[in-house]
């Protein structure tokens, strides 16, 4: 068999779990409430490539980002438009640099294009230093700084004057900004892409408006930017029926607004229930939170009874991160989490 290319194959491949479930919290996705009445497709012709450029989708994410549509570029999923970035600016052995932890795709795509993933380390508490990270970027001179805002897995956000102060002391790198998540926390830096010629933000339609599977993202940059990362966009990378579902969602967005602020008061809720039940919670500005658990291997006994969240092992440490769901779904893992603390007290006693 002919073999990959050596930075490839050592490479794991991606699968994600298919563990049947009631309630899934382990991939901060949204409910479906933009398009739940689904939608009628009117001149719907499958037989003809789609729009290459998504100039009507573009047209209305503009008005939601506050740029223009010659601001941004729509990739299949942020996914797309990261790989994109890395792998347009970086050749082999060039530096990435970006907080640990934060987003584990960043390392992928810099290993698939042989960039080198340089991480600084967040606080005991998982702040993120600013001065750290443009202190390690003047030392190592990196292709590109990503900074995920708010950060996943933490939920740490940078604020805006951390941000600035990044891109007012490292001129020579790209700076990626990840807003994946920003929509719940109303911190985004677009305002500035005509400011920093080297500013790059990339947002999703997956998470705050509830369309994972669409995969549906966008870049947002100053327009000579925008028309160099375009150089290696692929033809018609977004079907027909995500270019038409994601523009009639664009026109709600009212409903993403009171779902965001929603979000944010169901995690204040859910937080403050794990706190009373001796959790530590990490104060989080997205849709998810942040943990450490005083029952033991929670992932897997909560995957037990049906409820997935996701489990983080840092050199031993344990924690986990767990999407806000809704009321209902966020009172069954309360309920779950309830029995087996109940559990562990009654073997704690049994096994004296
Ligand atoms: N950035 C971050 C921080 C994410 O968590 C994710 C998805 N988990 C993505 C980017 C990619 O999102 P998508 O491809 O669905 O737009």
């Amino acid at each position: 068999m002919i073999k990959l290319k050596p930075s490839v194959d050592k490479l794991n491949a991606y699968f994600v779990n298919d563990i049947p479930y009631r309630v899934k919290l382990d991939a901060n996705e949204a409910s479906n409430y933009l398009l739940k009445g689904g939608f009628k497709i009117e001149n719907f012709q499958p037989n003809i490539y789609p729009d290459s450029d998504s100039k009507l989708l573009r047209e209305k994410m503009s008005i939601y980002y506050g740029c223009n549509a010659e601001n941004i570029l729509v990739g299949n999923g942020s996914s797309e438009l990261i790989n994109m970035v890395i792998n347009a600016y970086c050749e082999k052995g060039d530096k990435v640099i970006s907080f640990i932890p934060s987003f584990s795709m960043y390392q992928t795509y810099c290993d698939l294009c042989g960039a080198q993933y340089v991480g600084v380390i967040s606080e005991n508490d998982f702040k993120q230093n600013i001065d750290k990270l443009i202190e390690k970027s003047q030392q190592i001179s990196p292709k590109i700084v990503i900074l995920c805002n708010p950060n996943n897995p933490t939920g740490y956000v940078t604020s805006k004057e951390d941000i600035i102060k990044l891109l007012e002391n490292v001129n020579d790198s790209l700076i990626v900004i990840d807003e994946a998540y920003v929509d719940f926390c109303e911190n985004s830096v677009v305002s500035l892409i005509n400011k920093y010629e080297n500013l790059i933000i990339m947002r999703t339609l997956s998470k705050a408006f509830g369309l994972a599977g669409l995969r549906v993202g966008s870049m947002i940059a100053n327009e000579e930017l925008i028309k160099y990362v375009w150089k290696v966009k692929v033809p018609y990378n977004i079907n027909i029926l995500s270019q038409y579902a994601a523009e009639k969602a664009l026109e709600n967005i009212d409903l993403v607004n009171s779902y965001t602020k929603e979000v944010g008061i169901l995690r204040k809720e859910l937080k403050n229930n794990l706190e009373n039940l001796n959790f530590i919670v990490y104060d989080s500005g997205s849709n998810f939170i942040f943990m450490k658990s005083p029952v033991d291997n929670l992932y897997e006994k909560l995957m037990a009874c049906e409820v997935l969240i996701r489990k983080f092992d840092f050199s031993g440490d344990i924690y986990y991160r767990i999407t806000v769901g809704t009321k209902e779904e966020n009172e069954i893992l309360l309920d779950e989490i309830k029995k087996l603390i109940e559990e562990s007290k009654y073997e704690a006693k049994h096994s004296k």
